[in-house]
Parts: structure tokens; sequence; C-alpha cells
């Protein structure tokens, strides 16, 4: 049999790691045998786990490169390979993933789908088209609490407090809202450098530079 490919993609903040992480400890209480892999890149994680926006970890190995992930899926009998912050792979993983499913390998891939910038990401729009199965998250605007499909970069002078946020909010014309206040309080980490952006309050080039 060959294997199934589900896809995970949405913005950051859109809850992509927790699903990916929600879907491997069900496999695991399965008794499938899973390896998690992220890429060594990935600063968010402390080495060897998958961290999420509100904390939660589970182990993973950490890869530099698609080689070294075919080599490590390779390396037992897996049934399920499950692919972290997909976007650090590159274009490269596509063919990777491909294979994997041919050998009857289960992938599971989670990743940005869109750049901070709003360009389409890739591997992420490739996997998506050769998927059974595509999960399409969006996180929640900072500005409004309406489905955000869009992260973007804060400047320096935007970062750090709600009230930046809030006073972006006020000087964009928009009603001021509750959610943008709650979500920063709420959050750690991450939500200094990018924020979640619907497609109202998305700025391409305004806010990225
Ligand atoms: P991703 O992997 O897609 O970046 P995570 O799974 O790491 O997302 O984190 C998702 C969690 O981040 C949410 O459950 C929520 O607690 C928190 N969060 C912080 N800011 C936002 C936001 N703007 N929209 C949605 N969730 C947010």
């Amino acid at each position: 049999d060959t294997g199934r490919l589900i896809v995970i993609a949405g913005p950051m903040f859109s809850g992509k790691s927790e699903e990916l992480m929600r879907r491997v400890r069900r496999a695991t209480i399965a008794g499938v045998a899973v390896l998690v892999v992220s890429h060594s890149l990935d600063t968010r994680s402390p080495l060897s786990t998958i961290t999420s926006h509100i904390g939660a970890h589970i182990p993973a190995v950490p890869l530099s490169d698609v080689n070294s992930l075919a080599e490590a899926a390779r390396s037992a009998d897996y049934d399920l390979v499950a692919i972290d912050e997909a976007q650090f792979f590159g274009p490269e993983l596509v063919p990777v993933v491909e294979a994997l499913l041919r050998d009857g390998i289960d992938v599971i891939v989670e990743g940005l789908c869109v750049t901070f910038d709003g360009e389409p990401f890739e591997p992420l729009p490739s996997l998506m088209a050769v998927a059974e199965e595509v999960l399409r998250l969006t996180a929640v605007c900072t500005i409004c609490g309406r489905d955000a499909v869009f992260h973007q970069r804060l400047k320096d002078s935007q970062r750090g407090s709600g009230a930046a946020e809030a006073s972006e909010a006020a000087s964009d014309e928009d009603p001021p809202s509750v959610a943008a206040t709650a979500i920063d309080a709420s959050h750690v980490g991450g939500l200094d450098t990018y924020v979640a952006r619907c497609r109202e309050h998305f700025n391409r080039g305004r806010a990225t530079t």
C-alpha cells in the first residue's frame, strides 16, 4: 500500500504545531511507529522537540536537510513521518515526501503556506496540491479578531506592547477591539516580531521593512 499525505497549512499562530502534536499523540496511542522531524534551523524549539506558541512540546529529531530526513525515515520501520515547520526544508522536500508515500509510509506535514509578505511559500502549496487531506488553518487577526490568513512582520517601532497594536488599529480607522489586547496579554514570544492579520489589516510593504 502507498502512504497517505496529510498537510496542515496556515500562517503563524494558526495552531499548526498544536494540530500536528495532537495527531502524533493519537498515532502513538494507537501503536503507530512515528518519526517526528523538525528542522535544526527552527530556533523556537529547544533541541529535539517541537514547541507550539503556548509552550506544549513533544520530542522530535532535528535535521538540517532533506537528505538526512530521507535517511532518518528509512533508518527504522516507521509507519508515519511527521514533519514540523516544513518550509525550512525548501522545495526539495516535495520529491522526498512523495518517495516516502510510494514506500508505504504515511506523512503529515505542517508548515507556513504564506510568507510574511503574503506570497505562496513553497513547499507547502505544492504539497497541498498532492495531499489526500489538507487542513487549512487560520489565526486570529490581532486588530479585529477575524480569521487571519496572513502573518506580518512589525517594524521595531510597532513592536512589543498591546498598546502599539491598539494605536495602530486606531490609526487604521477601525473600531478598537478587545481581541487585540486579549491576545497580546495571553501571548509569549514570537508576537513581538510577527502578528497574524486578516486580509483587510494585512499591509503588503507598509510594515514589512
Ligand atoms: P503555529 O504552529 O501555526 O504557529 P501554534 O500551534 O504554535 O501555531 O500556536 C497556536 C496558539 O497560539 C493558539 O492556540 C493560541 O493559543 C496562540 N495564539 C497567539 N496569538 C494568536 C493569534 N493571533 N491567533 C491565534 N492564536 C494565537
